[in-house]
Formats: C-alpha cells, structure tokens, sequence
C-alpha cells in the first residue's frame, strides 16, 4: 500500500511512500504522516492512495501520529481544490488550512455545561426583533433551498438588517448540531460582529483570526474540530474551519478586497467559500451592500439567487449626500486658517454644527501618514525607497520618511539630501495632516484617528474604537479601515476629504472599488435616532462611481461599469491570470520576463487564451526586486489553466527565467 503525501514545500508534487504494515489499518486521507525526507523527518497529510508504480524504492512513512484524520474530508477536498485552481502547492495549502501545532491526541471532552439551554439565556431579555417582509423573504428563500448547495446574493444597503438575516439562517443549522461558517474581513477590527453572535448563540461560537496568538488559534481549531463550538466567525482563513459537516457558510461583505490573500497561497476566501458549500452541499449566502460585478453579474445570469433588502432596517432613512467640487475655486478668506484644500468652509461647518449639537463626526481619507512625499523646491529632488520605486511618505510623528510598499522608514531630511537647500515642501496628505489641521479647526473636541499606523501592536486600538463608542471621542480621522462594519450610532456626519485617491489607480477595478468604499463609508453615518449626513469632497463630482454613491444607487453604478468591462473583455467576461517575473537584476528580470512571454504565448495559440506583455509593474521596483508583469485573459478558465500549466512546467525544465522568481496570481485583485 503506497500514500501520496502532501508536504509544506514549495513544490506542487506530492510524494509517494511506502504505508508499513503496522500503519496500514490506521492510514486514511486527511492523516498526518511523519516521513523521512532528504536526510530529515517531516510532516505531511495523506491526501491519498496510489499503486506505488514507478521506478523508485519508496521510502516507508515513518509514523502516523494521530488516531483519527485531522484533517476533515470536505477540508481536504477544499485545499485540493484551492491548490489545483490557484495553482499552489497541496501541502502550502494544508499549512495554511491547519492551525500550526494542532494534535488529534486529545479525545473529544463532553460538553462544558451549555447547549441549547445557556444559547437560549444568551437571548433572553432582547425581546426578539420583528423581521421586515424582505428580511422573511429572504430568509424564507434561504430556508426553502433545503440541504443541499445553493448559492445566495443577499443585496442591502448598510443597516438594512442583513447581519439579522444571517443569525436567523444559521440558527437552525446550529439546532441540528452542524457547523456554520461565517467570513468577515478584517474580523479583528470589528469586535460588534463576534459580539452579536456571542449574544445568540452563546459558547458555541469560535473566532478565528490572525491576531489570535498560537495557542489560542490551535484552541480554538480544537474546538471547532470537535464540535464544541458550531459557529466559527473569522477572517479569510475561517473558511478552512475543520468542522466534520457544515451547514451554511455566509460571506459577509463579499465585495472586499482583503479576501483575496496576496502572499503565499493566493486564493480569494469568497470564491474558496462557494467551493466548499459546493463539497459539503450546504447553502452560501454572499452578503453585501456593494456586491463585486462578478456576483452580482452572476445572480443577473442566474447563478445565484437574488435576495434585496431596499432601505434601511427600522425605517431609518438613508443618509443625505452632499458633493462638493473641488475644482472650483472656494473662497476661503472667510476660513479661521487657511487650508490646504483637505477642507472646505461647507464641511467646516457642517461639522461644527453636528458637534454643536452632541453629535459624532468621521472624517475619511484613504491615505495614511503626514503629506505624500517631500520635494526639494531648489533642485526638485524627492526622496525615493532604496528598494522600491515609490517616494517616501512623511509622517510627522517621529519626523519620518515610510516607503507604504515595504515599510522601509528613515529619518526624514531637515534639508535636500541632493543639494543641500533648506526649502523643503510637502506635498499632498493623509490623516495625520487632516487631524493636526481638524485639532487646531475643532480644539475642544476630542480627536483620534484609525488608521494602519494606530493599530500597530501595543497601540490601544480596541481603546480607540471603545472611546468613539462611548462618545468620548468627538472627531474621527481614518482610512478605509473605519469605513468596514463598525456600528457606530452617534456620528452624524461623515466627511470625505478627497475621494479621487482611489479612482486615480492604475487598475480596472478602480472605479468599484471608489463607489464601495464611499458607498460603505457614508454608510457609517445616520445608524442611530439621528438622520445622517454624508459630504464627499472631489475633482470630479459628476464621475460615475462618485455620482451613483451619493444617491446610494447600486444598480445604475453596476450598469455603467458592465458596459465599460463587457468593451474591455475583463472580468467578469473574462478571467484573468498575472504572472510576475522578478529578479534583482533588472536586465535578469526582463530577459527572464520575455523568455516566459514567449513560451506563454507560444502555448497559447490557437487556445482562445490572450497573452500580454511582458510590461513593467506599475511600481517597477519593490523590496529590491525589478518586476514585469505578463497577463493572460481567456473566457474559459480552463484554457487559461490548461496555458499556465504547460507554460510553466516548459518554462522550469527550459530554465527560461534564470535568477527570477515566477509566481502566478489567478483572478488577480490588483494589476500594481
Ligand atoms: P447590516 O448587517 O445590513 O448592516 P444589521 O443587521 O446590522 O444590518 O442591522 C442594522 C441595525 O438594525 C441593527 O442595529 C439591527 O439590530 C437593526 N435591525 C435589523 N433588523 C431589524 C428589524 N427587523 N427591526 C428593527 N431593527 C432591526
Ligand atoms: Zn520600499
């Protein structure tokens, strides 16, 4: 009897060996395996059986040191799919799924006191909302699909009751001792999620996260294995929760982008959620307010069952938009200090009469940091990154210089590091200019910003998102961070200082991508007894993405950027694959660029499968590595599968890329 064993390596083999006689009844798929490899013993995962033909004398599996697989079957069958269709090796994958250090040793321990009795104390004393005809609608068509895998859209605008939608549905699976999988982004930064589940389903609830320490992940794991806990809430890697049968899986917030994980295994959770309620036949509900083209063009088509929450719940209205032109020119002279455009008299103001009256106010700018970069008015010199090919941004707290891309930080200059000269300019800013210019608009109110930089370890984030809940804190300032899922009923106005950033990147999904963030943000106001207010600052009031978000329309937005994607053959009317090439050396980079193009192209003929490029990245340099960047775009991605693969076995046995590193992003994010 021979296993083939996955083991954490880069390569996408898996690696046959011999299953001794001892071993033989206790062998199964999902099984760790201790194995001898080049000299070392390493652990792997059975993730089958073979014939053991072949030249070679297998070495022999050394130990299987669990009694039972730890690995479920769906998971496994998850990670193999995850490993064909990303085109990432099996065992990176099963690290990735299997919190390190877990052992199957400990038999399941009976049950803490709790159960269906202390979930129901949990409920107690809320007296039970009454749903709203859509939310029974929806959950009547959720409840209708039966067991087996059915794939829901569920569209509503932010407070629209959605979250309520997913406790009802999962309730039932609960009650008939199944697992419920529910993905969150950025779960750690939204504790009023965990919350609200806690709240119903009591200690059956796991949280899976990446700021969880080891122990408590493989702890939480455990739980989830044994079914001690039956709802595993988490970021994108809960969507490997190890239950043995789910029942539903929802995605909440299907639309965001921190689903897709960009290092490592490459895989976008949305998508590998969809997967795994097909394996385990359960119903996947995507939740959103902003649905991704790609879903929402897929419940259009029929692929998934459309379920709208129009409004808000409880009759709340939505908030009133307000844009403001920032290419004509303001008369500022009325202002107490002059400004940098960052803020205008009409927001200005529009604020102070919020905070006049008690209320809380979100300012939103999605750029960290003090001011872009700095140039050097004599000689026109910018401070660059040594590995990237990006300027610094300049941060005034610590008077540093930060390269976004790869953390790099050095001093910041007091004069030009060219030529000397003392007239160094700022150029451009992020939130921690807006909040030093809002402290000096706004003294007696209390100020704090959310962004990247104040939740770095240590730094009180839980505190600072505490104090806005308690309406001590007065003024936010944030990035893109605040505008995720967070509840926060007093603030009544939102302000959104520049909302160009995000439209000027160079990526196809820049315009989306600018109507979400906006379209969540304003969501952020008016969730409480006061009706909100939501002013949004740009050059472009009359674009499209800016345009449909001040009227909380979705569909006119999805209508316009059909048309614009359906002209440009891209996603969804195509899928695309990004493979990079880099290399230290530049010229190595390129030729190693050209000669995987060619290959690529080559194999391509005749498949339906475009092949483009090889270009320069928009950010050329990063970490010290040149980078190009060849796309392939096909309508079927099998074909395109089918190029990719050959392509890069020739390109390895040809050695077409030497001193390069080759990767591939399937369903690639971001082109930067
Ligand atoms: P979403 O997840 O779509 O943002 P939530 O489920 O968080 O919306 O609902 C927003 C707010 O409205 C919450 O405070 C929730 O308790 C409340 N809510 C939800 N459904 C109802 C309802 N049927 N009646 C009254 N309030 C509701
Ligand atoms: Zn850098």
């Amino acid at each position: 009897m021979y296993a083939e064993i996955a083991i954490g390596l880069a390569s996408r083999k898996t690696f046959t060996y011999k299953v001794p006689e001892r071993l033989e009844g206790k062998a199964r798929p999902g099984q760790r395996a201790i194995v001898p490899f080049s000299g070392r013993t390493k652990t792997g995962f059975i993730v089958g059986f073979s014939s053991g033909d072949g030249p070679f004398d297998y070495k022999e599996i050394a130990d299987l040191p669990d009694a039972s697989p730890l690995v479920p079957e769906g998971l496994l069958r998850l990670a193999g799919w995850i490993s064909e269709y990303y085109m990432a090796p099996l065992g990176m994958v099963l690290a990735a799924a299997v919190a390190p250090g877990v052992e199957e040793d400990r038999p399941s321990r009976p049950r803490k006191a709790g159960g269906p009795a202390s979930d129901a104390r949990a409920e107690e004393g809320r007296p039970e909302l009454v749903l709203s005809a859509p939310q029974e609608e929806a959950l009547s068509a959720i409840a209708g699909a039966g067991g087996g895998f059915s794939p829901f859209l569920l569209h509503g605008a932010t407070g629209s009751g959605k979250t309520e939608v997913y406790l009802r549905a999962i309730r039932p699976v609960v009650e008939a001792g199944k697992g419920a999988i529910v993905l969150a982004p950025e779960i750690s930064l939204t504790p009023q999620l965990v919350r609200r589940f806690s709240a119903r389903f009591g200690d059956r609830v796991a949280v899976l996260h990446s700021g969880l320490t080891p122990s408590q992940r493989r702890q939480q794991w455990r739980r989830i294995r044994h079914g001690d806990a039956l709802v595993a809430v988490g970021a994108r890697s809960a969507v490997f929760a190890p239950f043995m049968r789910v029942g539903m899986i929802v995605v909440d917030e299907e639309h965001d982008a921190s689903y897709k994980q960009e290092e490592g295994v490459r895989y976008n959770a949305r998508d590998a959620a969809v997967m795994r309620a097909k394996i385990e036949g359960c119903p996947v509900i995507l939740g959103s307010a902003t649905p991704s083209l790609e879903s929402y063009h897929n419940a259009l088509a029929g692929k998934y069952a459309l379920l709208e929450l129009p409004g808000r719940a409880a009759g709340r209205p939505m908030p009133e938009v307000r844009l403001i032109d920032l290419s004509e020119p303001v008369n500022q002279t009325t202002l107490q200090h002059p400004v940098d455009r960052l803020l205008t008299e009409p927001l200005i103001d529009a604020a102070r009469k919020r905070l006049e009256n008690g209320e809380q106010v979100l300012f939103f700018l999605n750029r960290r940091g003090y001011s872009d970069f700095i140039i050097c008015r004599d000689c026109g010199e910018v401070p660059k990154c040594a590995n990237c090919s990006v300027p610094m941004t300049f941060h005034r707290r610590g008077r540093e210089l930060k390269c976004h891309w790869c953390g790099a930080a050095s001093p910041a200059p007091s004069v030009c590091p060219k030529c000397g000269g003392d007239r160094i300019k700022y150029i451009g800013g992020g939130t921690e200019k807006l909040q030093r210019e809002l402290v000096r608009f706004f003294p007696d109110f209390k100020t704090s910003r959310i962004d990247r930089d104040s939740i770095a370890p240590g730094g009180g984030f839980v505190k600072l998102l505490d104090d806005v809940a308690s309406g001590e804190t007065k003024i936010v300032v944030g990035t893109q961070m605040v505008s995720k899922g967070h509840d926060l009923p007093g603030i009544g106005l939102v302000g959104v200082t520049l909302a160009d950033y995000s439209l000027n990147q160079p990526d196809f999904r820049a315009a989306e991508r600018t109507f979400q963030v906006l379209t969540q943000v304003a969501g952020r106001s008016g969730r409480g007894e006061i009706p909100g207010e939501v002013i949004i600052q740009t050059y472009r009031p009359e674009h499209y993405s800016i345009e449909c978000a001040s009227r909380h329309d979705y569909k006119s937005f999805y209508d316009e950027e059909i048309i614009l994607r359906k002209e440009l053959n891209l996603p969804p009317f195509s899928r695309l694959a990004l493979v990079a090439v880099r290399g230290v050396k530049q010229d190595k980079a390129h030729d190693g660029a050209a000669g995987v193009a060619e290959i690529l192209k080559n194999g391509a003929r005749g498949m339906g499968v475009d092949v483009m490029g090889p270009a320069p990245a928009p950010v050329f340099r990063v970490r010290g590595k040149y980078r190009y960047f060849i796309i392939l775009r096909s309508k079927s991605h099998r074909k395109l599968h089918e190029v990719l693969e050959a392509g890069l076995r020739l390109v390895e046995s040809k050695k077409a890329a030497p001193a390069c590193k080759v990767d591939v992003d399937v369903d690639p994010r971001g082109m930067m």
